[in-house]
């Protein structure tokens, strides 16, 4: 079992129809659909990685080529560029390079990294170096193995590292060489004055779309120069070989396909209980360690409690018998592989069940049938109604929920019928379609109606549908986007034993390979993935859906938080902490002014925000207009803000990724409004 830790948010997850509707407000029936949301123009700007005159870089890690340096007297400048250049050939070539190789190699190709790559990699141009034999040797081994097998860069490099700095954790400018197009990045020197080139891409990308102020003549040709001067030279190395992922996708698992479940609802409703005993009778649990936490939790007087032990890991759970973090656990069905995530129900450790929710494709909600709690969970406050409309917020369409304790109400149908229509209205209004939601009658302690029918005459008397199990084998798996640009959200980072340290999420987009290039952002650092774990196995590729841990080398694990985006270098998610959105408000009692402080729960990531303008108030279903600059949003309006976040944070726009365009927007203990990203600013 594998468990985050470190939760700092969430993430969502899954996609919706465009007709779909999401997150409305209890009393309202509204939407933010994304065909409106996509209307919204952005400015595409890459420029997170621009360096702004006057940072200063620490080279501290580049003692080694100071000697083969101290040969050349180069300006602050340049030598910051050789040493962007080393960082990059080093990481492909790991050390057996000797450094007056690859510095001669830079500085005779003026610094173009691809060039200078090229002559270390062919012996015949080495001559050309003024080298010393042992390391014309050494490269030519180098050049045979790096033109022979991707494994190269999975030798662990010891990457020269470049701190930047400033209030952007940047990692500098880009290696020469390397045209915006080939990394992804438009990435600047500079000498060549940031500033100006900026201006000029974001006024380009702003004429491609709908621009307000139209930029001059001079800066577009400038904007088209600036990109056009490094040499693009296509990397020597020979191409990783391409795998049909998505042929390899239906072959995998015996052709099960895999979905992500969150299990939700109010604390005390009988969640862990109920997996943990689903768990067992499906026999992911030996009886012998079920045997165990039943000694022990008799011992520690919680007897009730043993199927929930289960689920919940940690001692402190254990002993405030309340689930605190996401605990995570793969089981089988007829036709699927689940990967299950037991969220906290306890209203302290939202942020951890959104982080659960975000990851999901579908949720179990539980409810408790016994008299005065399920109503305890249902009114404003509880956990049912909050759970219910935050997985619905984070793109969850498809619900199971489980009417549970059932035994305490001696299996009334009268009891399950009210529930499921209190329940049921609700359900609706927050957005789920009703053929979606399936309501089973179980009880999670003496496991009926769990893993099989159940054959009591009490429930069977008016109850023919199906049982947990069976409903979660019937849930539709998500559309996957694995056509798109890699994007991995870090869920969790720890060092392993080997090399390198590892980071833990879900692949929202594309897919990875082993010993694929990879870039992380905000801190836009970039690193080697030298290994996939799925599900506790080694695998060479992962695709978007699946739980993966990567183990990464290159890159100095306290750059990594929960919250980064893993990205391919070429396809890069943004990093700002500006930006625009169409936010619903929920059912709040303070009216959203200017300057309002929330927590943003983005993917993995909380981080404290504010409401910086309040741009629109916009019509619920089509999305138009109805007020400019408005003083104040109260519930259930639909409006168009400006958001600021403290510290920098990567986000996509929702029109591009659904998976990972979507927020919430808490205060104050309470969920207030949930949005969609729609425009990027800086
Ligand atoms: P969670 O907070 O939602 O994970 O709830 P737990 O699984 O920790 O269960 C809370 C309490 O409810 C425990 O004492 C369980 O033994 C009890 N419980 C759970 N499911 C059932 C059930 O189906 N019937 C009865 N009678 N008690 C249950």
């Amino acid at each position: 079992m594998a468990r985050h830790r470190n939760v700092r948010g969430y993430n969502y997850d899954e996609d919706f129809e465009d007709d779909d509707v999401y997150g409305q407000s209890v009393e309202d029936d509204y939407c933010i659909s994304p065909s409106t949301a996509a209307q919204f123009i952005y400015s595409r700007r890459d420029n997170s990685s621009a360096v702004e005159p006057g940072q200063e870089y620490d080279y501290g890690d580049l003692k080694d080529s100071s000697s083969s340096l101290s040969s050349h007297q180069l300006s602050a400048v340049d030598q910051a560029r050789l040493y962007s250049c080393l960082d990059y050939m080093r990481e492909i070539l790991g050390e057996a390079v000797p450094d007056e190789v690859l510095v001669e190699a830079v500085l005779q190709n003026k610094f173009d990294v691809q060039k200078a790559m090229t002559v270390v990699l062919e012996p015949d141009k080495m001559q050309n170096l003024k080298v010393k034999s042992e390391g014309a040797r050494s490269t030519g081994m180098i050049a045979k193995d790096t033109q022979s097998s991707r494994s190269d860069s999975e030798i662990v490099p010891k990457v020269a590292k470049m701190t930047v700095s400033g209030k952007k954790q940047t990692m500098g400018f880009d290696v020469p060489g390397l045209t915006a197009e080939e990394n992804g990045h438009s990435f600047h020197t500079p000498h060549k004055g940031p500033h100006s080139e900026d201006t000029s891409i974001a006024s380009s990308d702003v004429l491609e779309t709908v621009s307000k102020s139209v930029p001059s003549a001079h800066t577009v040709q400038a904007s088209e120069e600036q990109s056009s001067t490094p040499t693009p030279v296509k990397r020597s190395s020979k191409p990783k070989q391409q795998i049909d992922v998505k042929a390899e996708l239906e072959s995998r698992q015996g052709g099960k396909q895999l979905l992500n479940l969150v299990v939700i609802g109010h604390v005390d409703a009988g969640k862990s209980t109920l997996m943990g005993h689903m768990l067992y009778l499906l026999g992911n649990v030996n009886k012998r360690t079920m045997h165990k936490y039943e000694q022990e939790s008799k011992k520690a007087g919680k007897a009730s409690f043993a199927y929930a032990w289960v689920l919940d890991e940690t001692g402190e759970e254990r002993e405030r018998g309340v689930t605190m973090d996401v605990g995570m656990m793969k089981f089988e069905t007829k036709t699927k592989i689940i990967t299950l995530m037991d969220a906290p129900g306890h209203k302290d450790f939202i942020p951890n069940m959104i982080t659960g929710a975000a990851q999901a494709d579908v949720a179990v909600l539980v409810v408790d049938a016994s008299r005065g709690e399920f109503e305890a969970g249902f009114e404003t406050g509880g956990q049912t109604r909050e759970h219910g409309l935050l997985v619905r917020s984070l793109g969850v369409t498809q619900l199971a929920v489980a009417v549970n304790k059932m035994d305490q109400v001696n299996w009334q149908q009268e009891r399950f019928q009210e529930i499921t229509g209190k329940l049921g209205h609700f359900l609706k209004q927050a957005g789920f379609k009703e053929s979606d939601v399936a309501f089973i009658p179980t009880s999670g302690l003496s496991g009926e109606n769990l893993v099989t029918r159940s054959q009591s005459g009490e429930l069977t008397r008016w109850y023919k549908g199906l049982c947990l199990v069976e409903q979660i084998d019937s849930f539709k798996p998500p559309q996957r986007s694995i056509d798109k640009p890699f994007r991995l959200c870090v869920s969790d980072v720890f060092k392993d034993q080997g090399s390198g340290f590892c980071v833990t999420g879900k692949i929202e987009a594309g897919y990875i390979q082993t010993g694929d290039r990879l870039l992380a952002m905000p801190p836009n650092e970039t690193c080697t993935a030298k290994g996939i774990t799925l599900h506790d196995e080694p695998v060479d590729w992962a695709a978007a859906g699946d739980h993966v841990s990567l183990t990464l080398v290159g890159m100095d694990i306290i750059k990594i938080n929960v919250g980064c985006v893993f990205c391919g270098p070429r396809d890069p998610i943004k990093a700002c902490t500006r930006f625009r959105a169409r936010i619903l408000i929920f059912n709040i009692e303070i009216p959203i002014t200017k300057g309002f402080p929330v927590l943003l729960h983005y993917q993995t990531v909380s981080e404290p925000a504010v409401i910086k303008r309040l741009i629109s108030i916009l019509n619920k279903t089509t999305g138009e207009v109805t007020k400019k600059k408005p003083k104040l949003l109260t519930k259930g309006q639909n409006a168009l803000v400006e958001l600021q976040t403290q510290r920098p944070i990567a986000v996509e726009l929702y029109k591009d990724f659904k998976e990972l365009g979507r927020f919430m927007l808490r205060y104050s203990g309470s969920t207030v409004a949930a949005g969609v990203v729609t425009e990027i600013k800086e």
